[in-house]
């Protein structure tokens, strides 16, 4: 008999929800995450006694607990977690700017209907017509690879009216350079345009305890720092797993959350790694400042997406980072939020992997230190000042996000191709999470789920 009927490499998102489904229906069931915390992308550390969260600006798919067909809901019934329970915080508001164009969303569509109404009415009956299309399309139905750029332009006709409705899908949810995929456009204008940005009550850690408690609850066991070395395969199937320390473990089947290069890495699967390596990373600075610090009128917003280039090239940069684009978040500007002792001031811009990779330790510290220093100076352009306000700052690159999670490239949105149905040639070792091909903090977890029902459950 195997030592688990199932194995979940990853203890990020989608491993976690898989491992809540599976543990449900009394699979004997194993998560093992390299990482010394569970959430993978979405996780927390603490400096100079501040919990500082990796991901989390805000989770998409905004909802009403009665909304019984919203995927948030659909969600929490599937992990069986109590939706009432969960109390969350809407946005305030979001903007979207380019060079002295802005329009404004929040979680009514309505507002950024208004705002295209007020700043592009010659295309205001398009984009209404656009906005019914993208309702009633499927993107769950295989179908072949579609340009949601060409779909843009075919309904709106405005170049630059399609950026602007891209840059937050795009930067919020896509693997691909310069286009996405319709269905993938079609997800993401849901949850950002239609359902809209929330968090929850507290920090990512009080929401990832819920959910670990949740999977140790139905019996579920965790294991941290226990990275997996090798996916052992023996007559066509898989065995179980080798971790770096040498031990085995044996089981039924394998659920892969680490993404399609580290598991081509770890089973010897017979494809080349590079294709599936994803070329979208980022860095991230995270400022604090005093909470007295006011602002201006644009620190009451949520994010910020601004573009001050000609046209949004959402690709690799050929500089360390692209400051011409990107966000700016305020995590303390939701709904009914208790202010913190601090403020923080997250800036998000695109970065080059293999520049990072190619510098020297110490070259690397000081391109962090000029870097981020270049990333705020550009958000000041766009918030105001605010650097000698600062007192304290940290950063992370493309090569913090593979140290911390072993995402091939630092890529967050994983490889451009993915595997959609989650399977591999070995009939027990499945994919979930990013590579699997739903995106962010609610996309991975319906990943996990998703593959879980359909493999693992019969
Ligand atoms: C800066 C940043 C901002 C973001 N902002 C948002 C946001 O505001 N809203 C949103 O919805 N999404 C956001 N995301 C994206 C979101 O975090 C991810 O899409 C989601 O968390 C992916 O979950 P996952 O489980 O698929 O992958 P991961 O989180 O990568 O989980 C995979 C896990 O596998 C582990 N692992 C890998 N290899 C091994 C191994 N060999 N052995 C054992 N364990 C292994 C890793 O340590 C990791 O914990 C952001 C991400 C980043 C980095």
């Amino acid at each position: 008999m195997a030592d688990y009927q199932l194995i979940i490499i990853g203890g990020g998102l989608s491993g976690i929800a898989a491992g809540i489904r599976a543990a449900r229906f009394g699979r004997k069931t194993l998560i093992l995450e390299q990482h010394s915390l569970p959430g993978g992308l979405n996780s927390y550390y603490f400096r100079q006694g501040h919990l500082l969260e990796t991901g989390l600006h805000a989770m998409t798919n905004c909802a009403l607990p009665g909304d019984k067909r919203a995927p948030l809901n659909r969600l929490f019934r599937q992990l069986h977690l109590s939706r009432k329970q969960f109390v969350l915080r809407e946005q305030i508001g979001s903007e979207i700017r380019f060079s002295g164009r802005k329009l404004a969303f929040a979680n009514d569509c309505r507002l950024l209907e208004e705002e295209i109404a007020r700043e592009f009415p010659a295309v205001i009956d398009r984009f209404r017509l656009l906005r019914r299309e993208i309702l009633q399309y499927d993107p769950f139905q295989p179908g072949p690879w579609r340009s949601a750029r060409q779909f843009l332009a075919e309904r709106l006709g405005v170049p630059l009216l399609e950026d602007m409705l891209l840059l937050p899908l795009m930067i919020y949810g896509n693997a691909e350079e310069h286009d996405m995929d319709l269905g993938q456009f079609a997800i993401m204008f849901r949850a950002v345009f239609e359902e809209g940005f929330f968090r929850p009550v507290g920090t990512m850690r009080e929401f990832l305890e819920l959910l670990v408690n949740q999977y140790l609850h139905f019996g579920g066991a965790i294991r941290y720092r226990c990275p997996v070395a090798k996916i052992l395969v023996a007559h066509g199937r898989i065995q179980g797993v080798r971790l770096a320390d040498g031990e085995e473990l044996t089981a039924e089947a394998v659920l892969s959350t680490a993404g399609i290069p580290e598991t081509i890495r770890l089973s010897g699967w017979d494809l080349p790694q590079d294709p599936y390596c994803g070329r979208m990373s980022f860095m991230e600075t995270i400022a604090l400042l005093p909470s007295t610090y006011a602002g201006g009128r644009d620190w009451q917003q949520t994010i910020i997406f601004y573009h001050t280039g000609k046209q949004l090239r959402y690709q690799r940069p050929s500089t360390f980072i692209d400051t011409s684009w990107g966000v700016i978040c305020f995590p303390e500007n939701f709904q009914d939020q208790i202010p913190a002792e601090l403020r923080q001031v997250r800036v998000t811009n695109a970065a080059n992997y293999s520049l990072w990779k190619a510098l020297s330790t110490s070259e690397y510290l000081s391109g962090k230190e000029q870097w981020a220093t270049a990333s705020i100076r550009a958000s000041e352009e766009v918030i105001g000042p605010y650097q000698h306000a600062v007192v304290y700052r940290d950063s992370f690159t493309p090569l913090t996000i593979e140290r911390y999670t072993r995402k091939a490239h630092g890529a967050i949105y994983g490889s451009a191709v993915k595997i959609k149905d989650g399977v591999t040639p070995w009939p027990n070792l499945f994919i979930a999470g990013t590579d699997q091909g739903f995106l962010g903090i609610i996309g991975a977890m319906l990943s996990g789920i998703t593959v879980v029902n359909r493999h693992l459950l019969q």
